[in-house]
C-alpha cells in the first residue's frame, strides 16, 4: 500500500480524532487542521508523539495551502448547541470552508471527501431515507445554519466535480456515537450517559417517541475510508449509518440498563424543527463500498459508557 499524505480538517473533533488515529495506524502521514472550536487537544494527545502526525491551528474559512494526496473535510460543529451558538459562523464554515478546501483540492489535484449529514433530509417525509430523497428542510429555522450549510456544501462539491473535474466523495453521516464525544455538547447519547452515571434525571425532549439510528464510531470511520478509496467514478452522496432505529425513550432505557443506573426520566420541550424520525437506507453503501456497520448498539454503548466512567474518575 502506498503511504499517502492526508489532510483531515476538524481532526481534533470526535470523528476527526478517530479518523486521524486510524489513518496513522494504516501507515499514512496525517495533517490535522483545526480551530479547536469544539475539538480538543486532549482528543489527539495520544497521537502527538508520532512523527507522521502534524497539528495545525487553522480556521478553514480562511484559505490554506499544502501539498497532500487526500483531504477529509470534517471541520464543522455537529451538535445543535454548538452549531447554533454562532449560526453565521456555522454557515461560513460549511460554505466558505468548503470553497477553500475544494479550491485546494483543485489546485493540488487531491481527492476530497465531504462529511455531509443526514440533516440534509431535514424532518424527512420519506422513511427510511434513500440518497435520492431531496429532504424537508426549513430554510429559516434554527437548524438551517447547519442543514442548509451542508446542503450548499454538497452543491459546491458536485459543481467542482462538474466544472473542474475535482475528485469528490460525499458521505451523508447519520448519528454517530462513541468514546471522545464531548460530554458537554448536548447530543443525546452523551447527555443520557452522563445523566445516568451521575444519577440525575434523563432529559427527554418532547414525548421521546422521535427516533434516531445510532452508528458506532469505528464502523463510521471504516465507511469513510472505504468511500475515499472507491474508484474516481463513484462520488456519492452515500448514506453511512446504522439502520438500527430506536426512540429516545428506548435509548434512555437501554442506557439506564447498561450503566446500572436508577435515574428517572424528566421531560423538556422538543427543540424547534427536531426531526421526528430518521433511519438510513444503506443499500448503496453495501453495494458500492461493501460496507455495513458491525458493532451492535449494546456493545457500542457499553464501550462509550466505559469511556465516560473513565472521564468521570479523572475529573
Ligand atoms: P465535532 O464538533 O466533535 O468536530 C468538529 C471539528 O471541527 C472540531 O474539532 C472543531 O474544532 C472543528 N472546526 C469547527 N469549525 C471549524 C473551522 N471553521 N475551521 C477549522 N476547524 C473547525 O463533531 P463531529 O461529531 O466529530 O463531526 C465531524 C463532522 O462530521 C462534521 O462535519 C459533522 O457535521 C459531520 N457529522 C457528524 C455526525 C455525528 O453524529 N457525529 C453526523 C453527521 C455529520
Ligand atoms: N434529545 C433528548 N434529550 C437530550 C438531548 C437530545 O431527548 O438530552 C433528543 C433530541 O431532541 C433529538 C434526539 O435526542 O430528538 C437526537 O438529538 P441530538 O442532538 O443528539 O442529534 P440530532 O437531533 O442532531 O440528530
Amino acid at each position: 500500500m502506498k503511504k499517502k499524505k492526508i489532510l483531515v480538517s476538524g481532526g481534533a473533533g470526535f470523528l476527526g480524532s478517530h479518523l486521524c488515529e486510524r489513518l496513522l495506524k494504516d501507515g499514512h502521514e496525517v495533517i490535522c487542521l483545526d480551530n479547536f472550536f469544539t475539538g480538543s487537544k486532549k482528543n489527539i494527545l495520544h497521537l502527538m508523539d508520532n512523527p507522521f502526525f502534524e497539528v495545525i491551528r487553522h480556521d478553514i474559512t480562511m484559505p490554506f495551502f499544502i501539498e497532500v494526496d487526500e483531504i477529509y473535510n470534517l471541520a464543522c460543529p455537529a451538535s445543535p448547541i454548538h452549531y447554533q451558538f454562532n449560526p453565521i459562523k456555522t454557515i461560513k464554515t460549511s460554505v466558505a470552508g468548503s470553497i477553500n478546501m475544494l479550491g485546494l483540492a483543485k489546485r493540488i489535484k487531491a481527492k476530497i471527501l465531504q462529511a455531509s449529514t443526514s440533516e440534509v433530509y431535514g424532518d424527512p417525509q420519506v422513511h427510511p431515507q434513500k440518497e435520492d430523497y431531496w429532504g424537508n428542510v426549513n430554510p429559516i429555522g434554527s437548524r438551517a445554519c447547519y442543514d442548509e450549510g451542508k446542503r450548499c456544501a454538497e452543491a459546491l462539491f458536485v459543481n467542482y466535480r462538474k466544472q473542474n473535474n475535482v475528485r469528490i466523495k460525499i458521505a451523508r453521516i447519520f448519528n454517530t456515537y462513541g468514546p471522545r464525544m464531548d460530554p458537554q455538547d448536548g447530543r443525546v447519547v452523551s447527555n443520557f450517559i452522563m445523566q445516568a452515571l451521575k444519577g440525575d434525571d434523563i432529559t427527554i425532549y418532547g414525548t421521546g417517541k422521535q427516533s434516531r439510528s445510532f452508528c458506532y464510531v469505528d464502523d463510521m470511520i471504516e465507511g469513510l475510508i472505504l468511500l475515499m478509496n472507491t474508484d474516481d467514478s463513484f462520488t456519492g452522496p452515500v448514506n453511512l449509518g446504522n439502520p438500527n432505529e430506536m426512540s429516545m425513550l428506548d435509548l434512555s432505557s437501554l442506557v439506564r440498563e447498561l450503566s446500572g443506573s436508577e435515574s428517572g426520566n424528566t421531560y423538556d420541550d422538543l427543540p424547534e424543527d427536531d426531526p421526528m424520525q430518521r433511519q438510513p437506507d444503506i443499500s448503496l453503501a453495501k453495494k458500492a463500498l461493501g460496507w455495513e456497520p458491525k458493532t451492535p448498539v449494546r456493545e457500542g454503548l457499553e464501550r462509550t459508557i466505559d469511556y465516560f466512567k473513565k472521564l468521570q474518575s479523572e475529573s
